[in-house]
């Protein structure tokens, strides 16, 4: 894909316009590209990539947010990855999850011998964490669905599962997850995530994971980072971008899209695929259709997460491993892992990239959240590892731009389709399960094949 000026677009080259170039965008017109579609993407910012974004500073190369990928041996966003980039990326896998809890350390037991040997709580705590682990691991997806419209936290009290020491080790999983704190989380999506699937698997390879464990970590990062693989997948698609261009408005005629606008030029197209977040299009569709507004206007209401990340270069090798740790006391949600440890090219050499995340706390200042990030118990993990700070950076940022809460979980949520024809959704806010860029490469599968599906519907007629 290359960079043209606005002024020399011409709209009958492309066989779609797709509005934003964030991972959704780009996903999809990567994807269109292999079925030989053309793309034009208009890109409202100076660079393509939206949050899904990498930069340096101080020689340490940095990721808008923490950036472990998610099921990379079995999710969306690594296969589309696989599927259309030539070679495909590699991945590094993480050594798996470890939870601080005061000065004990244990990961998410996979099986039940694991659970009653689990350290992070007394026998009594075991045999709950084993009770209630067996009916998550065992449950089908169809029963998980009636759980959408209540919380995590009133799930686990419905089933007595009140031990505190379990529940905030589960409250810094789900909110890395959700975005949220168990109170807030839909139980639908907390239960996927901790029994890790999209997909139905029987129950009894539900049951002999649990007798035998899985020991399955598919999370993980890739080599040569986000920015080489933003570079890639922008020189596989097909067609052009224009950037520093804002779409101001989506044009509905006789309930078909017809063009869009940006910066006073109109573009005429009939297959418009947007990524602008869904709280911005009320404002940018014009239609006088009242289903179309009532639409629009009901999505835009979605709830973002907000999420901090705190960068730190240190000037040796603190921690060294490729282990994902969470510190849980005394306050869950900080999230700690060495990226330069899966990457060695992101650091400068002999020496370590870190980073801390958590979610937001509503009413703290950034300096006051770093201050947080750098507490509660980091130092007690690693002695010493804030005297080697040679390069500390904050981002402040939307994570994913729906919570997954009730009302807005993957069943809820609006997209592919819209009440236009020919006007299509893709983004986190848009329908799409799992987190992050996994819920982008599902939300833009899903695009794809509605639009493909269309086309030829559109070609028979
Ligand atoms: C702090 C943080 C931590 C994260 N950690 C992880 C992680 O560990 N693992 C993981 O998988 N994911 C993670 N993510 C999430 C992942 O990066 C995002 O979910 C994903 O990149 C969002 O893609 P999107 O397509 O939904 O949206 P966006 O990135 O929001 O893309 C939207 C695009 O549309 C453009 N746009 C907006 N309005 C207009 C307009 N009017 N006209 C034209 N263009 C417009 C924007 O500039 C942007 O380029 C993290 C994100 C952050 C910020």
């Amino acid at each position: 894909m290359q960079e043209i000026p606005l002024n020399q677009v011409d709209t009958s080259k492309y066989d779609v316009i797709i509005a934003g170039g964030g991972a959704g965008g780009l996903l999809t017109a990567l994807a269109l590209s292999a079925e030989g579609k053309q793309v034009l993407v208009l890109e409202k910012a100076d660079r393509l990539g939206g949050v899904w974004h990498s930069y340096w500073v101080d020689g340490y190369r940095l990721d808008q947010g923490l950036h472990v990928i998610t099921r990379v041996t079995r999710g969306a966003f690594a296969r589309f990855l696989r599927t259309y980039l030539s070679p495909p990326p590699e991945f590094v896998l993480h050594e798996g999850w470890y939870f601080r809890v005061y000065d004990k350390v244990g990961t998410i037991p996979s099986s039940i011998g694991e659970t009653l040997r689990w350290p992070l709580t007394g026998v009594r705590g075991r045999l709950g964490l084993a009770r209630i682990g067996v009916k998550i691991k065992t449950m089908k997806l169809d029963e998980m669905k009636k759980y959408k419209d209540i919380t995590f936290q009133e799930f686990m009290e419905a089933n007595g599962a009140t031990n505190q020491v379990m529940l905030d080790v589960m409250q810094s999983a789900i909110y890395m997850a959700a975005g949220v704190p168990i109170t807030e989380a839909s139980a639908y999506e907390a239960l996927r995530t901790l029994k890790d699937t999209d997909k139905e698997s029987s129950k009894l390879g539900s049951i002999k994971r649990l007798i035998f464990g899985s020991g399955e970590y598919d999370e993980g990062y890739v080599i040569g980072g986000m920015e080489e693989l933003i570079k890639r997948v922008i020189e596989t698609i097909n067609g052009d971008y224009v950037l520093n261009a804002p779409v101001d408005q989506i044009n509905e005629q006789d309930g078909r899209v017809i063009s869009c606008s940006v910066a006073g030029m109109t573009l005429f197209h009939n297959c418009v695929v947007s990524n602008i977040p869904l709280w911005a299009m009320p404002k940018i569709v014009k239609s006088s259709n009242q289903e179309t507004i009532d639409f629009f206007k009901k999505w835009s209401n979605l709830r973002p997460t907000h999420g901090i990340t705190l960068w730190l270069g240190l000037n040796k090798t603190v921690i060294g491993d490729r282990k994902n740790r969470v510190l849980v006391h005394p306050g869950p949600n900080r999230w700690i892992v060495s990226i330069s440890s899966f990457d060695p090219s992101c650091a400068p050499k002999g020496k370590e990239l870190v980073a801390i995340a958590m979610m937001t706390i509503p009413g703290k200042s950034k300096e006051e959240m770093v201050e947080i990030m750098k507490g509660n118990g980091f130092e007690e993990y690693y002695p010493g590892i804030l005297d080697h700070i040679e390069m500390e950076h904050a981002q402040m940022s939307y994570a994913t731009r729906a919570a997954l809460i009730p009302g807005q979980t993957d069943l809820d949520r609006p997209g592919p389709r819209t009440p236009i024809k020919g006007f299509y959704i893709v983004g986190t806010d848009t329908a799409g399960s799992g987190v992050g860029l996994q819920q982008a490469a599902q939300s833009a599968d899903g695009v794809v094949h509605a639009l493909l599906e269309d086309t030829e519907i559109n070609r028979i007629l």
